[in-house]
């Protein structure tokens, strides 16, 4: 098979297929050419992908599903990206997303809704749901998401598919429109978790256009992959077993943990006593950081414009009240608020030393085991509609992967089984750096 027919392929089945499902906002029909030289020595050689529509591709519009960025054609391509191209990946297209990766259904975007796969009732879940959609229809073997509070795991874990978010840092955000800078990752999704092994392994890397990402050595991630897990210490942390998890869930996470007893590990139960706070303190951080990002779409750089506006400032206003979605603006409006002065300190500064005790209880666990195991979700997809009066119980779907952004670690959402016919996603979280410890106990798992 060349990459152009598989490529071809790929489109062909989302032209045929995706009406239902709505997983992609743009298709790129005109495929550039694989260069010779990537192809046979890359495994990743014609392999068809797509990305999640908040990362930059040169001269192709780029608008993170909202109305504001309509239009909007980067100069640049995001490293990551630029990465998959040199080993000879083929975009095929963007995908739908809440707007600016705010959200956990995928509903925020401002152009479409996307359906879950495995029941086109339910969300696929967000924000990365059009990445998450895409890889469980089948249209590409894998997709490009990013993870600021679970936008890659929680997906994941609603369309049955594996969804790896690096440790911060690991993986360059260069060109990847910021949501919340300090907790912003990118990360594959895909079928396999040797898939997501393949594709870390070619996008992970120091990049001087990011001064975050971190200046290691990139391991072999699939050498890593040997099966063998006798002996590696398992915790759970009791505290993500709580209230809110359905039975269904913790069934499935239940019998996860005898089967990876059988495979030898040893699972002993951990403590992480600031869990109840992550999200409190996450809903300050977050919205902080988004304010101050989302300040640059002004009408004049990017995208959107009103008309009719009398002066400099009511281009500003028109443009970002008809911009922005009503999310976004709740955010900026919450982020705006707990950044101003007199504020500062009680909101701000207290969530920030909440965070820190949130990390350390992390790092007092993982002196204890090698990986920690729990949950992804406390539910199964939920319905479309069903969340997007209370934005409240939206936000208290990501309580089991929040954490570990505020901690910067990496954890992956594997697929553990079904209840009640649809996927439950289990999670696994490495100590910072350690993906290959994390994708060595989700390959022997799954
Ligand atoms: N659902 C969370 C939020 O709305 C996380 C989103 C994300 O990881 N991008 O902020």
């Amino acid at each position: 098979r060349t990459a152009a027919s598989l490529a071809q392929d790929a489109l062909q089945a989302v032209r045929e297929k995706d009406g239902e499902v709505g997983a992609f906002l743009r298709l790129d029909e005109a495929l550039s050419e694989v260069p010779s030289q990537t192809q046979g020595t890359s495994l990743l050689a014609g392999i068809p992908y797509a990305v999640k529509a908040n990362l930059c591709v040169a001269d192709r519009e780029t608008t993170c599903a909202s109305k504001i960025l309509k239009g909007y054609r980067p100069p640049h391509t995001a490293t990551a990206v630029v990465k998959l191209q040199e080993a000879g990946a083929t975009l095929v297209g963007a995908l739908n997303m809440d707007e600016f990766a705010m959200g956990s259904s995928t509903e925020n975007s401002a152009y479409q809704i996307t359906r879950n796969p495995w029941d086109l009732t339910r969300v696929p879940g967000g924000s990365s749901g059009g990445a998450a959609a895409a890889v469980a229809a089948g249209f590409v073997p894998f997709a490009l998401g990013s993870d600021t509070g679970g936008s890659i795991r929680q997906p994941a874990a609603f369309c049955g598919v594996v969804g790896l978010k690096p440790t911060y840092g690991r993986v360059s955000r260069f060109g990847l429109v910021a949501f919340a800078s300090s907790l912003d990752q990118i990360g594959p999704l895909t079928r396999t978790v040797e898939d997501a092994a393949l594709v870390l392994q070619t996008i992970a890397g120091h990049d001087p256009l990011d001064a975050t990402s971190a200046n290691l050595p990139v391991p072999d991630y699939r050498a890593a992959l040997t099966g063998e897990i006798n002996g590696l210490r398992v915790g759970i942390p009791q505290e993500y077993f709580g209230e809110g998890v359905e039975e269904g869930v913790s069934r499935a996470v239940n019998a996860a943990i005898e089967q990876l007893k059988a495979l030898g590990a040893t699972v002993m139960p951990v403590s992480l006593p600031h869990t109840s706070y992550a999200l409190a303190a996450y809903y300050i951080l977050a919205p902080a950081e988004a304010s101050s990002n989302l300040s640059r779409f002004d009408g004049v750089r990017y995208g959107y414009r009103a008309d009719g506006v009398a002066d400099l400032l009511d281009l500003y206003k028109k443009t970002r009240g008809e911009g922005f979605g009503k999310e976004v603006k709740r955010r900026i409006l919450i982020g705006t608020y707990a950044l101003s002065s007199g504020y500062y300190d009680a909101y701000y500064k207290r969530a920030q030393r909440v965070r820190t005790l949130i990390r350390e209880d992390f790092l007092r666990a993982f002196a204890d085991v090698d990986v920690l195991l729990s949950p992804t979700t406390p539910t199964m997809a939920f319905a479309l509609g069903e969340k997007t009066d209370d934005p409240l119980t939206m936000y208290l779907n990501d309580v089991l992967t929040i954490p570990v952004n505020l901690a910067g670690l990496p954890a992956i959402s594997v697929p553990c089984g079904l209840s009640d016919g649809l996927p439950v996603g289990l999670q696994f979280i490495g100590r910072m750096f350690d993906e290959e410890t994390l994708l060595r106990v989700a390959h022997a798992y799954e």
